[in-house]
């Protein structure tokens, strides 16, 4: 999905301006590759019929960086579309905390549920008990032992022979006793979703009053998780689902569709089969990690805020023309200064942390100053016109700045290098890039 996504945003950021045809080649596009993950058809439909009318609808196409725009509308819409906010665990008023694992054999409910004690102790110091009310897999009371040992919480278990019922009703009289704050209720699951099953779930879930009922579904079946857990929610009203194994999940279909479909949010993920291999649900983090944008977003968000639009405009005009001057590379630097700093900036870009050596680049204010300093001492033909520059004009300039000759030299040497480089990038060809930066 991310690599669909980001052709096709790639190819509509090297564009300036767009069409009506851009935009709808480009839905078209986004379409393909939500339905190629295995997100749910009528999500994707929705969802395109949304970024559309909004892009149409707020002037995107007549704004000056209309790819940025709709870059941020389809992030947007997917945050969105997974939820917007990260949704906590539901506490009970008084303690217990009573969480009730349910889901298919082999989800991963066990696993999740020694990830989940294992968080909740480090998070909260909390003091949980493990029920164990899985009767049926061979072994899985003993699998619960060995989760539960490793993240030191004790298992309340009646063997095999005693129904899953009475188990629970056991094991919480026993939470009420050692005053545990959460009770984990292992439940069995089946291959397939089964009239027996479900009578047994919806038992328990009388019986336990549980806060929470937390689905865990196995997100690289894709489509299925999501019809599974459709199926889930209609019979037993769950009020999360952790979506485990994305670690092995390249489509994303599952944690685009869900919430959608369930109405209910995705609370956690897993992330592995290690049991600190669980994080918190961001739908924004996964949005971005869907488009593959590092934090492009806040890069653009900045950009909006302290950037003269018409003014980058020209400048990217001029990058293109290679008519970039020292007046220019002023501003530019104003410009860096006021967002934060060159390394701040770049380190948002996609795809530049994984650049080597751009730790390396110092560009502090102190440097930005001389810098400064050299420019304010070329004349306004110089500054116009860099190539004016001969050896005795950048004496005087030294001499005028107060920085050594060789400095000169070499900013002047660089400026004219990323001049060019500026020039290639902005015609699309971003291979000079480690030259740009002195490398
Ligand atoms: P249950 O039948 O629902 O209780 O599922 P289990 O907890 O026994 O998990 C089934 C298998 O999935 C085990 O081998 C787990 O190690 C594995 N598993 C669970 N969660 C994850 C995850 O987030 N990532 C990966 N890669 N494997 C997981
Ligand atoms: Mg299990």
């Amino acid at each position: 999905l991310t690599e669909r996504l980001q052709n096709a945003m790639s190819k509509l950021r090297r564009k300036g301006k767009i069409s009506e045809s851009d935009l709808k080649d480009v839905m078209r596009e986004i379409r393909l590759a939500l339905l190629e993950a295995d997100v749910n058809f009528k999500v994707v439909k929705d969802f395109v019929k949304t970024v559309r009318e909004r892009a149409l609808g707020s002037d995107v196409l007549e704004s000056l960086t209309p790819a940025q725009q709709i870059v941020k509308i389809v992030n947007e819409e997917l945050t969105k579309l997974m939820g917007e906010e990260a949704t906590p665990l539901n506490k009970a008023p008084k303690i217990p905390t009573i969480i009730m694992m349910v889901g298919l054999q082999g989800a991963g409910k066990t696993t999740t549920a020694a990830k989940l004690a294992k968080y909740l102790k480090a998070q909260e110091k909390a003091r949980p008990l493990f029920i164990a009310a899985d009767v049926y897999r061979p072994a899985a009371i003993q699998q619960l032992q060995t989760v539960a040992q490793q993240v030191d919480t004790p298992v309340f278990e009646l063997g095999t022979n005693v129904d899953p019922r009475e188990i629970v009703k056991q094991g919480l009289a026993e939470a009420a006793e050692k005053k545990n704050d959460y009770v984990i209720i292992d439940t069995a699951g089946r291959l397939q979703i089964d009239e027996k099953l479900m009578q047994e779930l919806k038992d328990i879930q009388a019986i336990a009053q549980p806060n929470e009922i937390l689905l865990t579904v196995d997100a690289m079946t894709g489509q299925n998780a999501v019809n599974v857990a459709e199926s889930f929610n209609e019979q037993l009203a769950i009020t999360g689902v952790v979506l485990t194994k994305l670690d092995g999940d390249t489509r994303g279909g599952a944690a685009l569709s869900i919430r959608a479909v369930t109405g209910k949010p995705i609370k956690f993920t897993g992330q592995g089969e290690k049991l600190d291999a669980l994080d918190v649900f961001h739908p924004d983090r996964m949005a971005n990690r869907i488009l593959g944008m590092g934090d492009m977003l806040t890069l653009i968000e900045k950009a909006q805020e302290d950037y003269d639009e018409k003014k980058a405009a020209e400048l990217a005009e001029k990058m293109q023309e290679n008519t970039f001057d020292f007046n220019d590379f002023i501003d530019q630097l104003d410009q860096v200064q006021k967002m934060g700093g060159i390394q701040d900036i770049l380190k948002m870009m996609p795809g530049m942390n994984n650049v080597p050596g751009l730790d390396q680049i110092q560009m502090g204010p102190e440097e930005m100053g001389h810098m400064k300093a050299v420019v304010y001492s070329m004349t306004p033909a110089e500054r116009q016109d860099p190539d004016l520059l001969n050896p005795s004009r950048k004496r005087r300039i030294a001499a005028g700045s107060g920085r050594p000759i060789h400095e000169v030299n070499r900013m002047i040497k660089q400026f004219m290098e990323s001049r060019k480089m500026m020039s290639k990038m902005s015609n699309g060809n971003f291979s000079g890039m480690d030259q740009m930066f002195g490398k």
